[in-house]
C-alpha cells in the first residue's frame, strides 16, 4: 500500500524507533505512548486489519507478542503489561494497517483502558448465542 504510513514505516522507508525487526514485523515504539514504553508490532504484509491478515502472518503474532511484550515490560520495569489491537473505527482504530499495542503498565498510573461492567439477559444470551452459531454455519 503506497498511501500506508505503517508500511512506509515497517518497511523502513520512514524511520522510526524500532525496538525489533525480523523479515516479517517491525516493533517500534508509539509517537503517541499511552504510558512509558508503549510500543507498536507492526507486521511488514499490509492487512488492514484483523480480518485481513493472513493466517500464515497471524500464527506469528502470539508468540513474538509473548516475547517482546515481557522483554518490553522487563526492561521498563513495569508492573503490567496490556495487549491491545482495535478494529474499525467504532473501536477506536485510527491507523488502517493491522497492529497490536503493547502497553507498560504502572502501579496507579492513569492509563484508561477500562469499561464499566455491564450485564447480560438471559434473553439477549440467547440472542447471541443464536446469531454466532448462524455465522458458524
Ligand atoms: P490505533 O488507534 O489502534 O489505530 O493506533 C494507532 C497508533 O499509532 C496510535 O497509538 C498513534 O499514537 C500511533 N502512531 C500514529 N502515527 C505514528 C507514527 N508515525 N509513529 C509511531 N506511532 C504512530
Ligand atoms: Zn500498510
Amino acid at each position: 500500500m503506497k498511501q500506508c504510513i505503517f508500511c512506509k514505516i515497517a518497511g523502513g522507508e520512514i524511520p522510526s524507533a524500532t525496538l525489533y525487526e525480523d523479515e516479517d514485523f517491525r516493533v517500534i515504539l508509539d509517537l503517541g505512548p499511552a504510558s512509558k514504553g508503549h510500543a507498536l508490532v507492526l507486521p511488514k504484509y499490509h492487512a488492514a486489519n484483523l480480518y485481513e491478515l493472513p493466517d500464515e502472518i497471524a500464527a506469528k503474532v502470539f508468540p513474538l507478542i509473548k516475547r517482546i511484550g515481557g522483554r518490553l515490560a522487563r526492561a521498563m520495569g513495569s508492573d503490567g503489561l496490556n495487549v491491545v489491537q482495535n478494529n474499525g473505527e467504532a473501536a477506536g482504530q485510527t491507523v488502517f494497517h493491522f497492529h497490536v499495542h503493547l502497553i507498560p503498565r504502572y502501579q496507579g498510573d492513569q492509563v484508561g483502558i477500562a469499561w464499566e461492567p455491564g450485564s447480560l439477559s438471559e434473553e439477549q444470551k440467547e440472542q447471541i448465542l443464536k446469531n454466532y452459531a448462524k455465522e458458524e454455519e
